[in-house]
């Protein structure tokens, strides 16, 4: 099959979330097991320098509503990359430090267009377009209004988190070229606003996400933020995610005071005691928490600020490394500096420090309100530091809960994001924490879980396999 992959970014060429990963293993992952796959993305400014690419065309000119615009098309292997200065050659993928950049809905647009044109200039013919959040979802609805298919592709459209919907003022819509017609509630309106997200869902084939719990959650009004009803007509599959296991892998890691391994678990010691002296924490002989991601309430580090204390009285130390939220970063820094020896905050970007954390702690703090897959917890169990999730998303699905009549627990989960559901679950981690062979399984438990991209790229093998030559359920504008 050919597998056309449309995303705003991949690995290894621009990243600022999980979407890349995805976008890239898939690349990697679909090529090894024998269908043709191809990347199409932005050529922003940072990735020019980065690659070594070919011109595959050039000058090529489209209209977007009254408009012209021009690109060109370069090429690093599969990999194709769609240049316009004028949209892509900026600091920055999305936005800068004044915020988002106004023109955005353009500037997706135009992508999506162009590799609708790019593909035919290319002679690729797609069985599959496999486009990814909001910036690429006007594809379908542009390919079946503007172009007329000679082949019968399908379009996956994967969500990577349902928050971000790609929403604009209605007067955006005749600068993108589409038709007033699509303006409806049983459309591509949301609110009096545009809404690209719902597009997207509405006129791709089938929709996915990245986990199967959270497939579940978004067609409720909690989770779904007002896509529910058009998720739940439409129908998600959820596929998790993966990670790479050589990337991260405690046998081999460069960062670490001592190399480990499932067999010579001993060698965490020396990771928490350098850890400790890092963070410049006391105490080796109390159970150390870390926590490390995005400091926003997303994520639950406004619950993480709140019990702060709790986890003090409880007798564990405490490092968070992350930057986010100013209000949330400023409390957990206030408590920082009011507990020295107990609590460390670190707001930088830091892999190096990232790695000794999941490497040095002995459990790892994730409250998230919602985590449509999370890699975190993932990584944490890899290294044998136990998570403390709470039950959403992708932590539903990828940590079991532990006590002690279960032999195959890898964490602890609670139910509520509040603070007294999230103390009692760290208080119960703690009593296992005091018992070494119950201990020793949980972590040897954790440290065997593999969650595969191969296993992923697979789910998504059959998926594109049963959609081609089938009929579409998409809206009649
Ligand atoms: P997100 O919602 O941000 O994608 P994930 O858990 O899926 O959350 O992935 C977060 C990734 O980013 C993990 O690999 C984590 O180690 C890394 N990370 C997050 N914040 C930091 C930081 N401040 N320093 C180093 N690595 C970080």
């Amino acid at each position: 099959m050919n597998i056309v992959i449309v995303s705003p970014e991949a690995v290894p060429f621009a990243k600022t979330g999980g979407l890349a990963d995805v976008a890239g293993a898939l690349l990697q992952g679909l090529s090894r097991t024998g269908h043709d796959a191809f990347l199409f993305m932005p050529l922003y400014r940072g990735v020019r320098g980065s690659i070594r690419p070919k011109e595959a065309a050039r000058g090529q000119k489209i209209f977007m509503g009254e408009r012209a615009y021009y690109f060109d098309i370069l090429s690093q292997r599969n990999a194709f990359f769609i240049s316009n200065d004028y949209f892509f050659d900026r600091d920055g993928l999305y936005g800068d430090s004044r915020g988002d950049f106004p023109d955005n809905p353009e500037r997706f647009a135009f992508f999506c267009l162009s590799v609708l044109h790019a593909t035919k200039i290319l002679g690729i013919k797609p069985d599959i377009y496999h486009l990814h959040d909001w910036q690429t979802a006007l594809l379908p609805l542009y390919r079946r209004e503007l172009f007329t298919p000679a082949d019968n592709a399908a379009a996956v459209l994967t969500i990577h988190n349902v928050g971000y919907q790609g929403i604009f003022p209605p007067e955006t819509l005749p600068r993108l070229g589409i038709s007033g017609k699509f303006f409806t509630i049983h459309g591509i309106e949301f609110h009096g606003n545009l809404n690209l997200l719902k597009a997207g869902i509405l006129y791709s084939d089938r929709v996915t996400t990245v986990s199967p719990t959270y497939a579940h959650e978004i067609t409720f009004p909690e989770y779904g933020f007002g896509l529910e009803g058009s998720l739940r007509w439409k129908g998600v599959t959820g596929i998790l995610n993966g990670i790479d296991y050589d990337l991260w892998n405690p046998a081999d890691d460069i960062h670490l005071k001592r190399n480990y391994t499932i067999q010579t678990l001993h060698g965490r010691a020396a990771c928490k005691e350098e850890l400790l002296s890092v963070c410049r924490l006391r105490d080796r002989s109390l159970p150390l928490i870390g926590s490390i991601g995005r400091i926003i309430a997303q994520k639950g580090y406004d619950l993480i600020a709140d019990c702060l204390e709790d986890i003090i009285g409880l007798g564990a130390n405490i490092v968070i490394l992350g930057r986010g939220d100013r209000d949330i970063e400023q409390v957990l820094q206030r408590a920082a500096a009011r507990f020295r020896d107990r609590v460390h905050v670190s707001t930088l970007f830091n892999e190096p420090l990232a790695r000794k954390i999941y490497a040095g702690s002995d459990l790892f703090l994730m409250p998230s309100r919602y985590e449509p897959c999370g890699l975190a917890q993932m990584i944490a169990m890899r290294y044998g530091s136990i998570p403390i999730v709470r039950k959403t998303g992708g932590l539903a699905d990828t940590v079991t809960d532990f006590n002690s009549g279960s032999p195959e627990g890898t964490g602890f989960l609670f139910h509520d994001a509040d603070r007294n559901d999230l103390v009692e679950c760290i208080k119960r981690a703690l009593c296992v924490w005091k018992n070494k062979r119950d201990w020793n399984r949980l972590t040897r438990n954790a440290m065997r879980l593999r969650f595969s991209w191969e296993h992923s790229i697979s789910q998504y093998s059959a998926l594109y396999g049963s959609l081609v030559g089938r009929q579409r359920n998409v809206p009649q504008a």
